[in-house]
């Protein structure tokens, strides 16, 4: 008999409810743990994941290997294709391995927990019991909630909430189990092994050498890393975190935790609590700690909205009337923003950055989204789709979150007559052109007033895509031709 644990987006030993309770309740019954991981490629492809997420996904999977076989744990990983592969595969292997029970973390997209309702309503009838578990979130996902039971709309009452919920309940981790101790589990390893030769269905992927791949390399994929950086982040750059976080040429002025997050390699509550410690013990820290508790606290939002709304799983704006938004059909004018060639200098080092290293500046995500929906008027969905095709973090509740506030399609989104000049995001936040000469080496020559806002031609680089006077007033008329079109139906 064994427990299996299925690891999704959760790729951990430390703070793993579900883990745990599976390691807790074999040492209780005398039997084994097994883990599993099913990897459906072509679903996370349908999802746009590009190759930067799912490389990380494997990357991190390799460790969560070696984290396992430390407690004693195997792990079988799978190639499955898509969702719908998941369930006949986790069932066969409960049948081969005899386990009666499934244990597994919540997941707060709508793909996902279809499946996991689909999984739960055949396994049950053939004596498989599943337990899924509270994890991705601080709180709950769809607990946090006003007085009469409906959701919040607006981020700040919610963060509110959320942190008076904390405040009467604090948020509490779990340990990493201790090794399971039951049959001797080279038993269980050779069992495994067999399934897999005898079985020829039982396709194990083998992950490849990523030494060659400089994103990759940029971005640790290992538990222990992961406790390292967060670590390093609440020594010292907390302290600066309010102050600095908008500055995108200071390389410490944010945590850079956004991959483990997304992967799960690092739980939300294991930030929370060290960022808590910071705040109770050191009050010269205490506001910017806190500050930063705030994104975690972003994150929770656009996981809540995500649940309870599930129509933004579906690509659908959270403002119905802003589907009817006539977008630009502008190939040339999305084209040169994907490629970091609009004319724009912070732009276009932003664009760039995310081309060279996977991963984009929160400030100039903002910045760039804004750019994109509203001076370009292209569509959020192809720069939402071209975001979760290049970030190593790839998230769909933030990346959707994030664009459609930049969009004014979401809940508390921006509202849409307030655009982010990239003139005037540049004087505030580089002002010396420092991070537009790292990205833009055509400019890097310039003094910093010119980095930022050349004057005239500059060889080698574009023109401005467009003028952002009539870009603004493109994108009034449209916004206003909608707001219209709902006032009178
Ligand atoms: C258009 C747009 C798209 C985005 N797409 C993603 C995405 O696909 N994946 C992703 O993880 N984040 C996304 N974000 C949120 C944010 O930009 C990143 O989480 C952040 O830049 C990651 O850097 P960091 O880890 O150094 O963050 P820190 O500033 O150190 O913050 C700590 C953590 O808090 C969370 N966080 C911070 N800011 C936000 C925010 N605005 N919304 C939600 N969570 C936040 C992240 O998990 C982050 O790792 C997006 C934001 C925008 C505006």
């Amino acid at each position: 008999m064994a427990q299996l644990v299925w690891f999704r987006s959760d790729l951990r030993v430390h703070d793993n409810p579900a883990l745990f309770t599976a390691c807790q309740q074999a040492q209780q019954e005398g039997t084994d743990v097994i883990a599993c991981f099913l990897r459906p490629l072509e679903q996370w492809q349908s999802h746009n994941w590009g190759q930067n997420r799912i490389r990380y996904t494997e990357r991190c999977l390799l460790d969560l290997k070696e984290e396992l076989e430390a407690l004693h744990i195997p792990l079988i990983c799978q190639d499955v294709a898509t969702f719908a592969g998941q369930i006949p595969a986790l069932l066969q292997l409960c049948q081969r391995l005899n386990c009666h029970q499934i244990f597994a973390n919540e997941e707060p997209e709508l793909n996902e927990r279809q499946r996991d309702q689909q999984l739960i309503a055949q396994a049950e009838p053939a004596g498989i019991h599943c337990q899924l578990f509270h994890d991705q979130s601080l709180l709950p996902l769809g607990s946090v909630l006003k007085n009469d039971g409906t959701p919040y709309r607006v981020y700040t009452p919610f963060r509110k909430q959320a942190q008076q919920m904390i405040a009467q309940q604090p948020v509490q981790t779990f340990p990493a189990p201790a090794p399971v101790i039951s049959d001797p589990q080279q038993s269980l390893q050779l069992k495994i092994d067999s399934l897999s030769l005898d079985q020829p269905d039982l396709v194990i992927f083998q992950p490849q050498n990523y030494s060659d791949d400089p994103i990759q390399q940029r971005w640790p994929a290992t538990e222990k890393e992961a406790f390292h950086q967060l670590e390093l982040f609440c020594g010292q750059p907390i302290n600066r975190y309010k102050t600095q976080r908008d500055f995108p040429a200071d390389a410490k002025g944010t945590s850079l935790l956004s991959p483990m997050l997304a992967a799960g390699k690092l739980s939300v509550k294991s930030c929370w609590q060290a960022a808590e410690q910071i705040r109770l013990s050191d009050p010269a820290a205490a506001e910017s700690a806190s500050t930063w508790q705030g994104e975690l606290l972003w994150r929770d939002f656009y996981r809540h909205l995500l649940v309870l709304y599930p129509e933004l799983s579906r690509n659908q704006p959270f403002k119905k009337e802003t589907s009817n938004i006539q977008w630009r059909n502008a190939p040339d004018d999305l084209q040169r923003w994907q490629e970091g060639k609009t004319g724009f200098p912070l732009v276009d080092a932003a664009m760039r950055q995310l081309k060279e290293t996977g991963w984009m500046h929160n400030r100039l995500r903002m910045l760039t989204a804004v750019f994109l929906s509203k001076y370009l008027l292209i569509d959020w969905h192809e720069g939402e789709r071209w975001f979760m095709q290049h970030l190593v973090d790839a998230d769909l509740a933030s990346n959707n979150g994030g664009w459609q506030w930049a969009a004014s399609t979401g809940t508390d989104a921006v509202p849409y007559f307030r655009l982010l000049s990239p003139y005037r995001q540049a004087e505030r936040f580089d002002a010396q052109g420092e991070f537009i000469a790292r990205f833009v080496p055509e400019l890097a020559k310039l003094p910093a007033k010119q980095r930022i806002q050349p004057k005239g031609y500059v060889q080698g680089y574009p023109n401005p895509v467009a003028d952002l006077k009539e870009g603004k007033e493109r994108m009034m008329a449209a916004f206003k031709a909608v707001k219209s079109e709902s006032s009178a139906s």
